[in-house]
């Protein structure tokens, strides 16, 4: 028989030392296949398929509905932060489910009381202009005007009221009109926006002709059985989750995470346990864990997924401050490798940082990736840009940073009825990624030449090669590492992304 090549997963990862991405490699299999030809569908819980095996972290400078929407629509999915009321994650998660292709279903809208003044504040924020004018300035109440461009475009007078300048004759279509309808619509109408109202005239969303142009079909987009994009939530183990959870349930969220550092705790078993016996339909993510026993306990109470990581995270603290954790690569083996005996997906959290990373998180068994810093950066994370030393950046902050803790974030920690605070993460910020719709296709085409160079066409086919100790890994030296990084030469440029 041909001698194997490399080392076993089992025997890399069986060791006294913890691992992480870095310090191994994935030896190359043997390509019979185009990059397009591999598939990156996944099981991302015990009842919900991914396209795209992306998660987005439950974190207040990581994932709100934007995030949420762009990521789904990409065929990845968003988990809605906790640190907030409940009302205002609730309506997080109604505006993902809301979501229509092409429809702009929380436009912004002025009163007729309104001023030319605060249509220009609007187009300065926003960059739109084209905006409905309801009785009393709300989305659901009669719309009676649209003020465009064309009204304002040469009035000196910016203290006018919209009354005043208004157009009133509208062409607005019903709601229940396809995209494609609409889109005839707006063509035949030659105006910038259509409004979208009920039978008594009520606006409930809008059309713009610029997204005519730019609109896109989402074919890996991650829906539910009634078409709405998917989207998931974060709670705590704490009691006001229950009603959190009832009201998440209402808004239609699709698979909810219980958010804990550390999840082995009676806490979370119990809150598994009420989830499973009251929503039997509704997939529970359980976490975080990093042993077998953590493990173990958590699908014996009936997790339908299991979130791997303690301290491997890029703003994280936790493994400095509480001694306790485990290096990301050996628990993502072990747990994935005990929980695929159950049929249970594990998601790789924290500390990836490249698309390597990525690829590798999968090659150790997880069927997913969840990232905070490489998607803190974007467009869609919550937040403004802001410039240091020239550098366009975005906050991003650790949910045990003492900021995030401050308003709300310690319920992850135990800590909320502690008075003093202990501090297991950072708040710092990071580089600007642009759209989310430019960086996911980059993550994916990258991720299947990672998948073409394992030689796998599917994620599938990498577990089942993993366990059958095909896929070969080995170690890397510190030099080896290095050697493997861009070194020797004067200056490069990086790549935008990495
Ligand atoms: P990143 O992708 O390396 O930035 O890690 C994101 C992950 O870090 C999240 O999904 C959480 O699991 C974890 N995390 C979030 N906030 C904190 C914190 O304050 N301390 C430790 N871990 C955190």
């Amino acid at each position: 028989m041909k001698p194997k090549d490399g080392y076993s997963g089992e025997e890399l990862l069986n060791s006294t030392q913890g691992l992480s991405y870095n310090d191994f490699i994935i030896l190359p299999g043997y390509i019979d296949f185009n990059p397009d030809d591999v598939d990156l569908e996944t099981q991302f819980t015990r009842n919900l398929k991914l396209k795209r095996p992306l998660v987005s972290s439950p974190m207040d400078t990581v994932t709100e509905s934007k995030m949420a929407i762009s990521l789904a629509l990409l065929g990845g999915i968003g988990i809605i932060h906790y640190n907030n009321t409940i009302e205002e994650q609730v309506a997080q998660v109604r505006k993902v489910k809301r979501f229509e292709n092409g429809f702009i279903t929380d436009p912004v809208v002025l009163s007729p009381e309104h001023t030319i003044a605060h249509i220009d504040e609007i187009k300065e924020k926003f960059g739109f202009s084209g905006i409905p004018i309801t009785v009393d300035g709300k989305l659901g109440s009669k719309l009676i005007g649209i003020v465009t461009n064309r009204d304002i475009d040469f009035e000196t007078d910016r203290s006018k009221k919209l009354k005043d300048v208004m157009t009133t004759d509208l062409v607005t279509a019903k709601v229940g009109i396809t995209l494609a309808q609409a889109n005839e619509l707006l063509k035949k109408s030659k105006k910038g926006k259509l409004p979208i109202v009920d039978d008594e005239g009520k606006l409930v969303a809008l059309m713009s002709r610029n997204d005519l142009v730019t609109n896109r079909e989402y074919p890996f987009a991650s829906k539910d059985t009634n078409k709405q994009l998917m989207v998931g939530a974060a709670i705590s183990t704490k009691d006001e989750s229950k009603e959190r959870l009832q009201e998440l349930v209402k808004a239609g969220v699709n698979v909810v995470v219980i958010d804990a550092a550390q999840g082995n705790s009676i806490y979370q078993i119990e809150m598994i346990k009420y989830i499973k016996k009251k929503y039997p339909e509704l997939d529970v993510i359980g976490g975080n864990v990093v042993t077998i026993e953590q493990c173990e306990n958590l699908i014996k109470a009936g997790a339908d997924a299991l979130r791997i990581g303690m301290g491997p995270g890029s703003i994280c603290t936790t493994q400095v401050t509480m001694a306790v954790g485990r290096a990301q690569s050996t628990a993502v083996y072990r747990c994935s490798k005990f929980a695929k005996q159950y049929n249970i997906p594990t998601i790789a959290d924290g500390g990836i940082a490249t698309i390597g990373h990525i690829a590798k998180a999968l090659a150790l068994g997880a069927s997913t990736a969840m990232m905070g810093s490489m998607f803190a950066g974007t467009e869609e994370a919550p937040g403004e840009y802001f410039y240091e030393n020239g550098v366009r950046l975005k906050r991003y902050r650790g949910m045990a940073s003492l900021e995030a803790m401050e308003k709300g974030g310690s319920k992850r920690y135990f800590a909320e009825d502690s008075k003093i605070l202990v501090a297991q993460g950072v708040s710092g910020a990071v580089v600007d990624k642009g759209s989310m719709f430019d960086y996911v296709p980059y993550l994916v085409q990258g991720l299947k030449h990672a998948f073409q160079d394992m030689g796998v066409r599917t994620i599938k086919e990498l577990h089942e090669k993993l366990y059958k100790e095909e896929l070969r890994f080995e170690l890397r030296s510190l030099s080896a590492q290095i050697e493997g990084g861009v070194h020797t030469i004067y200056s490069y440029k990086e790549p935008k992304y990495l």
